[in-house]
């Protein structure tokens, strides 16, 4: 193949940028260090389990429209399967079931929310007050406040309302702590997920591990619109003249070559990939500011049902969601392998210091809280996976280090959910990237962009409250 394209990382942005250029009829090559596809949203074969087990669930809401659209061009749509409702686990244990109503937004969630347990009506009034405030933020007033806990507290959120409600939303949504996170940011999810449309909230949970999707019907799909995927080649250094890229050389020897290059790496390895002139232009090398945040997910596989729940999100603690996997993968007995949950901890800084073991019995000590049968079970098999470099830190001033899709040279985009994307490092930030970078990809080849998906509507009343 003389490949007119070349994506490098199959992520979810290299994918949707080799997709989408597929599609346009552009040869395109795709390569990825990794004998498998899905970068961070991947899978990892568990020998005791002998089964194929996501490095961390991940889950999609129903604002992240770039992300399903380029889910049903692949053919995946329908894997991801959506939330009927949500279970937030209150400090007593409560189980509170949280779905919409038959209210537009921004009332949708407005029962649940006052249904909540674990708020007194004063807490509930406060935080509606908090809320309101936010989502009328400009930047220019957010602009103030050193980060959003500060913002919270002249906001009158006590304590209390500032971990159960604030902390639970925000650490799932950017897996940051309150004072390390961008007003603006935090502001968004808000808006985006809660408030705009009332389907924005739906939370998208894949019913089988990523590599069954990437290693069937998305190879597929990009073997369709004639991608060539070759994984376990990694680029080494790309090799450029003043005013544009002129080959990649790769790792273990050997180099390839193009007329347009869209790099999707993950940004703390972009940097040792660039000729030294381009490394140190000014906005590259502000790359390399950005900071990263961990995320940690404990796989369990215990002797008996804990919860007939598919997933809950608990309030206090170190465990933050709950998925139950057996339920989720549709087997009601898993006595062989035993039952599988897997926990979430984003901003997992602080588990660092405790042993597998410590951690798996805390876990198990918090989820008895709300499920008795967590107390006395046995563990058949645990595995904890901790991706220090997750995502980047929503970090106030983060946004003016994140760089366009168009890098410094004509022939070379960047793509992946640390470039400006508007939206935290999410499935959604990657797959806009790539379309994004794809796009500029097809406008330096003399052809019309392709349309990205737009945001969901804003919801008449939502537009009438708060001018949105
Ligand atoms: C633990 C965890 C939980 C998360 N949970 C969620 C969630 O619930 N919802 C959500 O929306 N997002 C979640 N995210 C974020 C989401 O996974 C990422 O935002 C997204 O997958 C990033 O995709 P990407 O393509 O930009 O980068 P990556 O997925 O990092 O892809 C980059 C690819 O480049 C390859 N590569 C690197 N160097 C080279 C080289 N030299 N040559 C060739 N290839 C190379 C890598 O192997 C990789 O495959 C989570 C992330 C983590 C780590």
């Amino acid at each position: 193949m003389n490949p007119e394209v070349i994506v490098v990382g199959g992520g979810l942005a290299g994918i949707a940028a080799a997709y989408r250029l597929g599609s346009a009829g552009k040869r395109v090559l795709l390569i990825e260090s990794r004998p498998r596809l899905g970068g961070r949203a991947s899978s990892f074969h568990d020998l005791a389990t002998d089964s194929e087990v996501d490095n961390c669930q991940h889950v999609a809401m129903g604002c992240c429209t770039a992300f399903l659209e380029l889910c049903r061009d692949l053919g995946i749509a329908q894997e991801f399967v959506p939330a009927k409702e949500l279970y937030f686990v209150g400090p007593d244990g409560r189980v509170n079931r949280f779905r919409a109503s038959g209210l537009p937004a921004p009332f949708h969630l407005a029962w649940s929310f006052w249904r909540l347990s674990y708020f007194s009506v004063g807490e509930k009034l406060s935080l509606a007050r908090g809320l309101a405030a936010l989502v009328k933020l400009t930047p220019k007033a957010a602009a103030r406040f050193s980060h959003f806990e500060a913002w919270l507290v002249e906001h009158k959120q006590s304590a209390r309302l500032k971990q159960l409600f604030w902390h639970t939303v925000c650490v799932s949504a950017l897996s940051e702590t309150l004072d390390r996170i961008d007003v603006m940011a935090a502001r968004k999810v808000f808006v985006d997920g809660f408030v705009a449309h009332r389907d924005a909230w739906r939370v998208l949970i894949p019913r089988v591990p990523f590599d069954v999707l990437y290693a069937g019907p998305v190879k597929a799909a990009l073997g369709r619109v004639g991608v060539e995927v070759r994984t376990g080649v990694a680029l080494e250094k790309l090799a450029s003249d003043r005013e544009k890229v002129t080959s990649l050389q790769l790792r273990g020897g050997g180099t390839l070559a193009a007329d347009q290059y869209v790099v999707a790496v993950p940004f703390h390895r972009l940097i040792s990939l660039l000729p030294d002139e381009l490394a140190q232009h000014p906005n590259v090398a502000s790359i390399g500011q950005l900071e990263v945040a961990p995320i940690s997910s404990i796989h369990l596989w215990v002797d008996r049902e804990l919860t007939t729940l598919p997933h809950a999100v608990f309030v206090e603690g170190i465990v933050q969601w709950v998925f139950n996997r057996t339920v989720l993968d549709g087997q009601s007995d898993q006595t062989t392998k035993g039952f599988y949950y897997q926990v979430v901890v984003s901003a997992s800084r602080n588990l660092a210091g405790l042993s597998q073991g410590e951690i798996a019995t805390r876990v198990l000590k918090e989820l008895a809280i709300a499920f008795p049968a967590a107390k006395d079970c046995r563990i058949v098999h645990s595995r904890q996976v901790t991706e220090h470099r997750a995502v980047f830190a929503p970090l106030p001033g983060h946004e003016v280090l994140r760089p366009t899709q168009q890098s410094p040279i004509a022939n070379l985009q960047w793509a992946g959910d640390w470039t400006q994307t508007g939206w935290p490092a999410t499935m959604e930030g990657a797959v806009r990237s790539g379309a994004l970078a794809a796009n500029n990809v097809l406008g330096r080849l003399g052809e019309e962009p392709r349309p990205i998906a737009p945001p969901l509507p804003v919801a008449w009343a939502s537009r009438m409250l708060f001018g949105l």
